[in-house]
């Protein structure tokens, strides 16, 4: 019902950057080559998504705006194994209940459907010409919960977000090729060719990223790879720093530490290195579902991943120390 997907709403849609999430995570997880993000008013106006992906068949399109009506976890063993960015099956209901949204997709060539839903009640549902792949579009956010509309930042900050969240989605994903557009200026463009420094030169300038090491370790449990930034380029923030596991974006102030603390006396105290650090691990040492936005996630043998982390990066930065300065 409406009103159990507003109340969900409040969990998952926080705000315009959490829509794009979202959506861009759906992209993602039905295995799309090329996601384009198009963006006004800094998600207040439109978010529309465009991926290439598997679609979805004519009878389930109504169904994947039903609560939990997730295609994405079979029997409850899967909920100890998440490979996909999605399983709650709470993204679209919740975003469909708080906005008007029109979604035309196709599964292939011949059978698209458009739907149209607004403030969680269907509007239209009928065959459509389309391109395998998804194509959504948002507008009218929080038209009836106007105590979320209120509860937002400025257009800056909302679209600083928007930014952020693209980018850590591209950083781990290099072989996806996004496009963000806002207000019809091109933000970001990454070739999806699987090479992270580009990705990285996209977002961070060509310059930082020259000026970033590859490092890259594993044990039986964890294997770690990324980019990290010469001990001299640095920033006032933690935020330059992502950290992603099994392709998802996380939050974690130790695994953070751990990277900081592999620069040892280098880094002066205050300044913070631009790192990107990919962890891959069996998702059973990993709880995704701590949190419905789930940027938090619980990791089992945390202090012995801490150690690889640290490790590795010190082996790079003794390495910086062999190059003379010039
Ligand atoms: P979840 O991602 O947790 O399964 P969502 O509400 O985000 O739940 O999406 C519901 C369902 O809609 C998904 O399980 C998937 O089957 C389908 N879906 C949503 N977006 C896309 C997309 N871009 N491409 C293909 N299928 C999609
Ligand atoms: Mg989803």
């Amino acid at each position: 019902d409406v009103l159990a997907d507003q109340i969900a709403a409040g969990e998952v849609i926080e705000r315009p950057a959490s829509i794009v999430k979202e959506l861009v995570e759906n992209s993602l997880d039905a295995h799309s080559n090329r996601i384009d993000i198009i963006v006004t008013q800094s998600g207040l106006g439109q978010i529309r998504i465009i991926d290439d992906g598997d679609g979805i068949l004519p009878d389930d399109v109504e169904i994947a705006f039903k609560r939990h009506a997730t295609s994405k976890i079979a029997d409850p063993h899967d909920l100890f194994r998440i490979k996909t960015l999605g399983f709650r099956g709470e993204a679209l209901p919740s975003i469909a209940s708080v906005a008007d949204v029109v979604l035309t997709t196709a599964a292939d060539d011949d059978r698209g459907t458009m739907i149209h839903i607004k403030g969680g009640e269907i509007l239209s549902t009928k065959p459509a010409a389309a391109r395998p792949g998804t194509d959504i579009t948002v507008s009218d956010l929080f038209f009836n919960t106007p105590a979320r509309l209120k509860y937002l930042k400025s257009p800056q900050t909302e679209l600083a977000q928007i930014s952020d969240i693209i980018d850590r989605l591209a950083l781990a994903h290099a072989d996806v090729a996004f496009s963000f557009t806002h207000n019809e200026k091109e933000l970001l463009r990454t070739p999806g060719n699987g090479n992270l420094q580009q990705v990285i030169a996209a977002i961070y300038g060509i310059t930082n990223a020259r000026k970033m090491v590859p490092f890259s370790d594993e044990d039986p449990d964890f294997s770690i790879s990324g980019y990290t930034s010469f001990p001299e380029i640095t920033r006032s923030s933690r935020q330059y720093i992502s950290i992603i596991i099994n392709h998802r974006y996380i939050r974690n102030f130790q695994l953070t530490k751990a990277i900081i603390q592999g620069y040892g006396s280098k880094l002066m105290i205050g300044r913070y290195p631009l790192s990107v650090l990919l962890i891959e691990l069996d998702p059973v040492l990993i709880d995704v579902n701590v949190h419905p936005a789930k940027k938090e996630v619980r990791i089992s043998k945390e202090g012995q991943l801490q150690q690889l982390i640290a490790g590795a990066i010190r082996k790079v930065m003794a390495q910086q120390n062999l190059i003379p300065d010039v």
